[in-house]
């Protein structure tokens, strides 16, 4: 049987990081990027390896579209194209709307919302040619409910969550799910700026009580490229309760 390729953006840590192993545990050809963080990317490459696992590592900031082109130029150089797109490379910044400068804002939208459409129009044409596929959009909770000091970032999930409902039905007449997870608190690097107060006091405004794990959402990834032919445009709370 042919091997299913997927890429994941962002996936030098995190949840990312976490999606490309399950990918590579199920025999995937798991293409890997991230923007920096080289010899990181490069070690989820040798776990990947040291999982029996294939791989492809792309540098490349995912918030231009030029970089995206170049990321698609090696996925056709190396297979016919994508059976799985993970939309996940995300930043955050946290403070006032006030503060924010042009260049922050920018930064929030090209790589929180701009990266899926780049990606997803590229996946999109093999995808439709084979009359299969998977678009999965990390999102968060911020783009239903919205953040305060946080308003770029909601903004951009918010947008993500939108692209998510459209383009699924877009691409339901070729048998081409799009969904997003929407994310609560997972515990990843990006939230190494709280302090342990302000981490403990998170903590307790989750119903379930405890930040969620990379491998969680990687689990839903999974599932969600996996099975569900018939679930497309949701927005899926994985959240322990917190909306
Ligand atoms: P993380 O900071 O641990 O990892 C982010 C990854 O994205 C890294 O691999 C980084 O190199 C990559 N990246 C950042 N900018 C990039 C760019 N321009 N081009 C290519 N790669 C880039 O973050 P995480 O917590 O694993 O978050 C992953 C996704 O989940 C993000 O979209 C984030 O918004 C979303 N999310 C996270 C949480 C959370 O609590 N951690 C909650 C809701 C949603």
């Amino acid at each position: 049987m042919k091997q299913k390729t997927v890429l994941v953006t962002g996936a030098s840590r995190g949840i990312g990081k976490a999606c490309a192993l399950a990918f590579a545990r199920l025999g995937y050809h798991v293409f890997i990027n991230s923007h920096s963080s080289s010899d990181a990317l490069e070690s989820v490459q040798k776990m990947i390896y040291d999982l029996g696992g294939t791989c492809t590592r792309i540098l490349a900031d995912i918030s231009s579209s030029s970089e995206v082109s170049r990321v698609f130029e090696v996925i056709s150089s190396e297979c016919d194209g994508l059976d799985v797109l993970v939309n996940n490379a995300g930043i955050s910044y946290i403070g006032l709307l006030t503060d924010m400068t042009d260049d922050d804002w920018d930064s929030i939208i090209g790589t929180n919302l701009s990266s899926a459409f780049y990606c997803s129009r590229a996946s999109i044409p093999h995808m439709v040619s084979v009359k299969s596929g998977k678009i999965i959009n990390i999102s968060s909770m911020w783009g239903t409910t919205g953040a305060s000091c946080e308003v770029a970032y909601s903004a951009s999930k918010s947008g993500l969550n939108g692209l998510t409902k459209a383009l699924a039905k877009e691409l339901a007449p070729s048998n081409i799910q799009v969904n997003a997870i929407a994310c609560g608190v997972i515990d990843t690097e990006m939230n190494a700026v709280f302090s342990d107060e302000e981490r403990q006091a998170l903590e307790e405004e989750v119903p379930s009580g405890r930040f969620g794990l990379p491998e969680e959402v990687a689990d839903l990834v999974i599932d969600l490229a996996e099975n569900h032919s018939y679930m497309t445009g949701q927005i899926i709370g994985l959240d322990g309760g917190f909306i």
